[in-house]
């Protein structure tokens, strides 16, 4: 369970997440709509502690993330190792791939679970290929990023985020850097991880991808939610005014 009570997020003067509550249940899918520049990226960024909230707080499955709390009440930061922790329960997918460009495929699977995790070579190779297996690429393993096309670079950097065994799943715009005839295979491991009942937050203006597989969608505009609720009240019967701009310039 994401559990966002309050975020507030300031780049300098700029305030760009306004006072978000967001809850995800375990399982549950959440789409995140909006218009660029409305604090989508930042919030996922949050979740992740890629940034640091400037009020408010994130929890996942009870667990303040970024803090500790004393019997007072007060917060405490944590250590970074601490913080680097939570953060590799929660695995994170980019619309740019980032994979390590000098490492094949099965390389950049294995990295973090061993690096991170520390897991022997053999049980992270392991691993590795089984998730490359699923998402499609068994005979794309020993290939290096600049082999692979776009499409199939981004089911690598699912595999790699999936061998952490997180317990979420957040996904920045992670088809819009793709050729449109690459998009289906990367939504279709979505879709598939969303069936197996992982918990996702995902961002996208794929809105068949919303529809279909969306348990919950978010509409935000300008750092806050405007409207939320299932896609057939969101998508398809939006009450808000920009709801129904926005959804009018991506249907
Ligand atoms: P898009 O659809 O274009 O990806 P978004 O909804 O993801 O947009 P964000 O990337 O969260 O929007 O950005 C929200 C605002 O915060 C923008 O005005 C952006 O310029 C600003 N912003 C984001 N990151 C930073 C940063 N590190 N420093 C300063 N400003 C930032
Ligand atoms: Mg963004």
């Amino acid at each position: 369970m994401v559990d966002v009570r309050g975020a507030h997020k300031m780049f300098g003067d700029l305030h760009v997440l306004r006072g978000v509550d967001l809850t995800v249940a375990p399982g549950e899918v959440c789409v995140v709509l909006g218009p660029s520049g409305s604090g989508k990226s930042t919030l996922l960024r949050c979740l992740n502690e890629l940034e640091v909230l400037t009020g408010g707080s994130v929890r996942i499955d009870g667990e303040l993330l970024g803090y500790r709390e004393d019997s007072s009440g007060t917060l405490h930061r944590l250590h970074p190792a601490a913080i680097a922790q939570q953060r590799s329960r929660i695995g994170m997918v980019f619309q740019r791939f980032h994979l390590f460009p000098h490492m094949t495929a099965l390389e950049n699977v294995m990295e973090a679970q061993v690096q991170v995790l520390r897991r022997s070579k053999a049980a992270a190779k392991a691993k590795a290929v089984e998730l490359l297996e699923r998402v499609g690429l068994s005979d794309r393993m020993d290939h290096y990023p600049a082999q692979l096309s776009g499409g199939q670079q981004q089911r690598v950097a699912i595999a790699r985020a999936l061998a952490m065994d997180p317990e979420i799943m957040l996904f920045d715009e992670p088809t819009s850097a793709l050729d449109p005839e690459l998009v289906g295979e990367v939504l279709a491991v979505m879709k598939d991880l969303a069936a197996g009942g992982m918990t996702m937050v995902v961002v996208t203006h794929e809105i068949g991808f919303a529809r279909e597989v969306a348990d919950h969608v978010v509409f935000m505009d300008e750092g806050v939610v405007v409207e939320e609720g299932a896609p057939s009240s969101v998508i398809d019967a939006p009450a808000e005014e920009r709801t129904r701009d926005f959804l009018s310039h991506v249907l």
